[in-house]
């Protein structure tokens, strides 16, 4: 895009400082260099002198990716297994300079060439540069790129249209590709930069830090965990306040528990809890606290969904299960004591469901006319679910825990088959006659 506003032309226009020799030197470092290895021979590829390396059996033949420390220039080597006579290798380094208003990062990268037998020669390019200021954001200046976000080596630095820009080919870098020798000035020095990046990349630090009022407030009051947190984070919590409260009262949270915390604060929020106060902000164990609201919003959204359902259902259901009322089922087998207990309401229904962990209440028997639903203790703990039929006279189904068989089952099918005329018979209708002549 060629340059159309003022401020693209004011940009354009600015003659950039040229790079000294001890920045020079410094975009030439590259993290290790490289040594190659064919056969028995090391070549240094920095000054090419040969070592003949011995080996012996069952020692790895080839010293790829190691260390090695070239007896002719003392450099620390990282072997390769070079077989080709020309390698390229680039990396990509940054700036920060500031120009009147603006901070601005301008990305290098650095080509290497080397091979068997070449010394060493570099490239330097800058392929990128990042405008920021605190009135006009962010101007963009870049090398045209492909469609797989390479740019193309022989094209000019031009303004790029941020509405149409894809972010995701930005080049940014962490912060240890920032040349180190800068001082903090400007906006950056305002908003309470300190040369720590909190592991965010540098271009989205000054971006983040124009753009989120939170992220200076953080960094004034020295907040890293919470600044290390949101930096990972794409964008700042609604919790915002929460934060703050936290810091004023030095709340210290540990590291692995912030995201508990935040999911805490969400689970608060859904409990209609007051959220500012210290009282349920702050709790002295986090992991206790969270799984407490958290039972707590369980049964909250159980009382919703029993709210769901009808009247006419819960009435309809109650009335067929109290006539069993007068039924007890109980026996003692080999000292244990096994019960058949019905499930009296479609809350006990529910309730049994929880526990269980299985659909029993979301599968809505208690809605089937003939359907009568019991709980199995055994020794006063539920270990079954049983649908019994009243008028097929048949046990539908019996489950367990997560819907699992237990140890149980046929003693619990004995005595439900013993049981089912004892059952079917409190729902029998007692005849006007026989009630007139009895
Ligand atoms: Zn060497």
């Amino acid at each position: 895009m060629k340059p159309r506003t003022k401020l693209e032309k004011r940009i354009m226009a600015y003659e950039m400082p040229k790079l000294n020799e001890k920045e020079k030197e410094w975009l030439l470092q590259f993290p290790y260099y490289q040594g190659s290895q064919s056969h028995k021979t090391i070549t240094c590829q920095e000054c090419l002198t040969k070592t003949k390396v011995s080996y012996y059996y069952g020692q790895s033949k080839f010293l790829v990716d190691q260390i090695y420390f070239c007896p002719g220039c003392g450099k620390e080597l990282k072997i390769e297994h070079v077989s080709n006579a020309f390698i390229t290798c680039y990396l990509n380094k940054a700036f920060l300079h500031y120009i009147d208003e603006f901070v601005v990062l301008r990305f290098f990268r650095v080509h290497k060439y080397y091979g068997k037998e070449r010394i060493p020669t570099f490239n330097i390019l800058e392929v990128e540069q990042h405008w920021y200021s605190l009135k006009n954001r962010l101007v963009i200046l870049s090398l045209s790129k492909n469609c797989f976000g390479n740019y193309t080596f022989d094209s000019k630095l031009s303004i790029k249209n941020l509405s149409r820009y894809n972010f995701y080919y930005l080049n940014d870098l962490p912060a240890e590709y920032l040349y180190p020798g800068y001082t903090v000035k400007s906006f950056l020095k305002q908003r309470g930069f300190n040369k720590k990046f909190y592991e965010s990349k540098i271009s989205n630090f000054v971006r983040r830090l124009i753009n989120e009022w939170q992220i200076e407030v953080l960094l004034k009051n020295k907040a890293h965990l919470f600044l290390k947190y949101f930096f990972k984070k794409s964008s700042i919590t609604p919790f915002f306040r929460q934060v703050q409260l936290a810091i004023k009262h030095k709340y210290i949270i540990k590291e692995s528990e912030l995201e508990l915390w935040f999911d805490y604060l969400e689970m608060l929020k859904k409990l209609e809890k007051d959220l500012h106060s210290p009282k349920y902000l702050f709790p002295e164990n986090i992991k206790e606290a969270h799984d407490k609201a958290l039972k707590a919003l369980n049964k909250k959204d159980a009382e919703y969904e029993l709210s769901l359902i009808e009247d006419d259902i819960h009435i309809a259901y109650q009335t067929k299960m109290a006539k069993l009322k007068d039924l007890t089922i109980i026996e003692e087998r080999e000292g244990l004591v096994y019960q058949i207990l019905p499930l009296w309401t479609i809350k006990d229904v529910q309730q049994e469901g929880i526990i269980m962990d299985h659909c029993v209440f979301q599968s809505g028997y208690y809605k089937k006319k003939d359907s009568l639903l019991f709980t199995f203790l055994v020794n006063g703990t539920s270990m079954e679910t049983i649908e019994v039929d009243k008028a097929k006279r048949s046990l539908l189904q019996h489950h367990g825990y997560d819907n699992k068989d237990t140890p149980f089952g046929p003693v619990l099918k004995e005595m439900v088959y013993k049981y089912m005329d004892a059952i079917c018979n409190c729902f029998k209708k007692v005849s006007k006659k026989k009630k007139v002549f009895a």
